[in-house]
């Protein structure tokens, strides 16, 4: 695909270069049959270094997992070859099945279908706790 010139698609912009993987992986992108582009190490003005990532289809993204991943990406929806919307990110309050907790003694690794919930409990220093045994998520 040209990556520039997407026509009907999603673009996450001023990703904190680095996390763009993670956010690929987060949000299952691996898992589509469209096209998907990470650009890593983008110059940016004001970031300095950004990355990247479209995805030529128009798909719903969850907006959950870039808020906790990078709140301070941006969400572009296009459509037509316009930019129809933008939408801004915000830290998610609660995280279901985001995550995993890794603490092996918590419930959630004895009762396999339990929901993964973690809430967060510390919006300045971005911590996010299990709501079962209270582990905080890396
Ligand atoms: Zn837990």
């Amino acid at each position: 695909m040209n990556i520039d010139s997407i026509q009907n698609g999603v673009v996450i912009d001023h990703i904190t270069a680095g996390r763009g993987m993670k956010l690929y992986d987060l949000l299952g992108l691996d898992k589509l049959d469209c096209s998907v582009a990470i650009i890593k190490n983008v110059n940016s003005g004001k970031m300095g270094k950004k990355d990247i990532i479209k995805i030529d289809a128009e798909i719903p993204v969850n907006l959950d997992v870039i808020g906790y991943v990078d709140p301070g990406a941006t969400v572009n929806i296009i459509h037509g070859g316009e930019l129809t919307e933008k939408r801004t990110i915000e830290m998610p309050e609660t995280l279901t099945n985001v995550i995993k907790c890794k603490n092996p003694r918590c419930i959630t690794s004895v009762e396999q279908e339990l929901d993964h919930i973690f809430k967060l409990t510390d919006k300045a220093e971005k911590v996010y706790r299990c709501i079962y045994c209270e582990t905080k998520a890396k």
